[in-house]
């Protein structure tokens, strides 16, 4: 089938390409209808890894992803032919101890889209389990429903974070992941969010989406307007989104005694932080990899309208225009935070 193939790094093609869908009695076959882009999609077409993820062969791109159901395996009880869903990409070992304990995301084995060497989604149809195939609520759009892989991110923090009703947070970095956090952490409970990053555009759009207050930290200082706002207590929770490596270290210092921090951006490079300044304040520190249990309450949020991804979503490109739409993607306007792929 056609699809789009990262060949090496800095090569895509949108070519033929022999892949195993075979249907098992637990799978469904999806007719694959929207493909978000995502970071790590065009860091492996500019860099051709993520840490030990290297690209050896060629691997199809996409993991955020939205469809129809065409077919389903004998013993697939909760879905049907017809059915609009979005896919959650890693198919943990169901037998794996980490399977067992519930944290099936930190699987060693898990066989995650898109990184290598798993093929993504970037094609016309996936054969993937029904048990991590998800409906859509019908006013849910499949644009909507591909963004729920990234959402799912922010949802997984707002449960690390144990966010308390009131609870003011700060998100460093308004890409993406920041946009989804704010949103997962303002529909957990928080009051505010207050939002950094040095794209004044990205800012703009994010204070349009609730009670987020932007802060430009190329002109303004984070902790006066979190001082400002608490009354010089602090923020109760710090989502570091950036994955900078000053933001990531200087977490600590909007943080109010016994508040919460949460790594959810990844840093390419190994960062240093104080621990004496996480230790004054008695800082609890929670970390993420991608998700776990979270795209049912992700999809409830969005279906009754708690969460809106729609504004996120600035870009769309045809399959057709696959490549031009990761070279769009690789030189992303300070304007555009989501970019997609129609294939249905
Ligand atoms: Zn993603």
């Amino acid at each position: 089938m056609e699809a789009l193939v990262l060949e090496r790094k800095n090569e895509l093609t949108l070519r033929d390409i022999a892949l195993d869908e075979n249907l098992g009695p637990h799978d469904v076959r999806i007719a694959i209808h929207t493909v978000g882009i995502c970071g790590s999609d065009v860091h492996y077409y500019t860099h051709g890894a993520i840490g030990p993820f290297v690209v050896r062969a060629p691997m199809v791109l996409g993991h955020e992803a939205s469809g129809t159901v065409v077919e389903v395996g004998a013993a697939v009880k909760n879905l049907k032919v017809g059915d609009r869903v979005c896919m959650e990409p890693g198919i943990p070992d169901p037998n794996s101890k980490a399977t067992q304990l519930g944290i099936y995301n930190l699987d060693p084995a898990v066989r995650f889209w898109a990184t290598p060497p798993v093929h993504g989604v970037l094609r016309p149809t996936v054969v993937h389990p029904a048990a991590f195939t998800f409906k859509l609520p019908d006013n849910i759009s499949f644009a909507e429903g591909a963004m729920v892989e990234p959402l799912a991110v922010g949802m997984h923090a707002a449960n690390k974070a144990r966010i308390r009703p009131g609870d003011i947070a700060v998100v460093s970095g308004a890409g993406p992941i920041g946009m989804v956090t704010a949103l997962a952490a303002l529909a957990g409970g928080c009051s505010q969010v207050i939002m950094t990053d040095v794209q004044q555009p990205k800012l703009d759009l994010a204070a349009t989406l609730g009670p987020i207050k932007p802060v430009n930290v190329a002109k303004e200082k984070l902790t006066d307007v979190v001082n400002k706002l608490t009354d010089g207590w602090g923020a109760d929770i710090v989502f570091e989104c950036s994955g900078n490596e000053k933001a990531a270290a200087g977490v600590f210092e909007p943080l109010c005694p016994g508040g919460v921090v949460v790594y959810v951006g990844i840093p390419l490079e190994p960062i240093a932080y104080s621990i004496s300044a996480a230790q004054i304040k008695e800082a609890r520190v929670e970390h993420v990899f991608r998700y776990a249990h979270v795209y049912p309450r992700a999809l409830a949020l969005m279906g009754s309208g708690k969460i809106d991804v729609k504004p996120l979503i600035t870009d769309k490109f045809g399959f057709k225009e696959s490549v031009a739409a990761f070279d769009f993607a690789v030189k992303m306007p300070p304007s555009s935070v989501k970019a997609q792929i129609e294939l249905g």
